[in-house]
């Protein structure tokens, strides 16, 4: 479907019925599929032939809404997964082994944080985690001869940062290695990140993609562009045999497009078994069908609510590229120009106090750990996840005790403001 448009790409992409077929994409409920003979499975179980014969591995209703995401990146192949951090964990783990080293953007999800820090780490895989703002110089200075790659975010979740993924692709590929950018915040609808350099994507899709709230989920898609057998050495899990599979090869077999996304789900998935639910998968389905209408309103909902708070006396400082002055607007207009994100961060003045006294007057913003979805909800780290932590603790951490994160909702934005200046006005 390339030659269509990314909002018909939202609506019609992966799922094309043939004659008296259900017009709608179907929920396979199954957990497995019936051969005529041994045979012809066996050609499956050797990747011989594609086709379904466990859930686990496969499953037609989700590989129809990974298809439709992978058209809206731009890519060759992909996968859905039971959550975002399968994702990330996934995407890291399918080309780095204990003994290796990758170089990540310290400002990242705190999730994926303690994955790489803590959980990976425990495997062997080193990172190293570099401000996304550093110089050129910097970067290239966090390689080692056994890093194996970048990650990043497009926009930083809770950090708002914007990443300059042209940067971060640069220093990748000089070091032999593939970009991976976790597009949670943007969606392929305001930032596609392979037109930029960048090789592989993922997504928790239990945000905007499912943009309801219903259902956890994560992705992974592949460009197609990183060059595997170019770097034979670095990557010998792609470019020599797999004893699991028969000695095949996988940058063989399935080629430089196909490679990375078929041995994540023929090792990976096989052996974790993070496999999404049909049902979910069918959720998702239908919140992608009205991305692009939804992911719009998302921002222009959050960049009415910066507009209006940054002009509040009450209101100590805003953050969101969106508004001219911020530190990341020319990132963002570079590689965001149709907006970013409904996601924004305040602090009010008078800190920790004003803020719980703001948190316990609003009305239509839900207190949630979410982001990210239809309706309009907030979080004060400070009085709830970072309660434990003092002022000080807090401040270190990049998360003042002032910080409001605000996710704008696709309601009227003048009953956004409303609550917003309604609670305002109780401190
Ligand atoms: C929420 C989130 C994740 C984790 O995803 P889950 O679906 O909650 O597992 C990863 N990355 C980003 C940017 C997120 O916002």
């Amino acid at each position: 479907m390339s030659e269509y448009g990314i909002g018909t790409k939202c609506v019609q992409a992966g799922y094309s019925p043939k004659t008296g077929e259900p017009r709608v994409l179907p929920i396979i409920q199954s957990t497995t599929f019936k051969y005529e003979t041994s045979e012809a499975m066996g050609k499956l179980f050797d990747l011989q032939e594609a086709g379904y014969f466990y859930t686990r591995l496969a499953n037609p209703t989700s590989d129809s809404v990974a298809a439709k995401l992978t058209a809206l990146e731009g890519g060759t192949a992909g996968m859905l997964l039971s959550s975002g951090q399968a994702a990330n964990f996934f995407s890291v783990f399918n080309i780095a082994s204990a003994g290796d080293h990758v170089v990540s953007s310290a400002a990242i999800y705190g999730g994926t944080y303690n994955l790489f820090a803590v959980t990976m780490k425990r495997m062997g895989i080193d990172f190293t985690f570099v401000d996304p703002d550093c110089s050129e110089e910097e970067l290239n200075a966090s390689f080692r001869p056994n890093t194996k790659a970048v990650f990043g975010e497009t926009i930083a979740n809770p950090a708002l940062k914007v990443l300059d993924i042209e940067k971060f692709a640069k220093a990748a590929h000089a070091h032999g290695v593939p970009l991976i950018i976790d597009n949670t915040f943007a969606t392929p609808v305001n930032c596609r990140p392979f037109e930029w350099g960048c090789d592989i994507v993922t997504h928790s899709t239990t945000k905007y993609l499912d943009g309801h709230a219903t259902s956890v989920g994560g992705a992974i898609i592949d460009s197609g562009n990183f060059d595997w057998m170019a770097h034979k050495d670095k990557f010998p899990g792609l470019t020599t045999p797999d004893e699991s599979y028969h000695g095949i090869v996988y940058a063989e077999q399935f080629g430089q497009g196909g490679a990375y996304i078929n041995k994540c789900v023929a090792q990976l998935m096989r052996d974790f078994g993070s496999t999404p639910a049909p049902m979910n998968a069918f959720l998702l389905n239908l919140g992608m069908e009205t991305l692009h209408v939804r992911v719009p309103r998302h921002c222009e909902n959050a960049q009415k609510a910066a507009e209006f708070l940054s002009q509040h006396e009450k209101v100590a400082w805003v953050q969101y590229c969106g508004l001219p002055g911020d530190k990341y607007y020319e990132l963002g207009k570079k590689y965001l120009p149709n907006g970013s994100c409904g996601v924004l961060s305040f602090g009010v003045k008078g800190g920790r106090p004003a803020a719980e006294i703001f948190m316990k007057n609003l009305k239509l913003a839900a207190i949630v750990t979410h982001v990210a979805d239809a309706r309009t909800c907030i979080l004060h780290p400070a009085s709830s996840t970072h309660r434990q932590m003092s002022d000080a603790e807090l401040a270190a951490a990049g998360v003042p005790s002032d910080l409001m994160r605000l996710s704008c909702g696709i309601e009227d934005p003048q009953d956004i403001i409303e609550d917003l200046r309604q609670a305002l006005e109780k401190i």
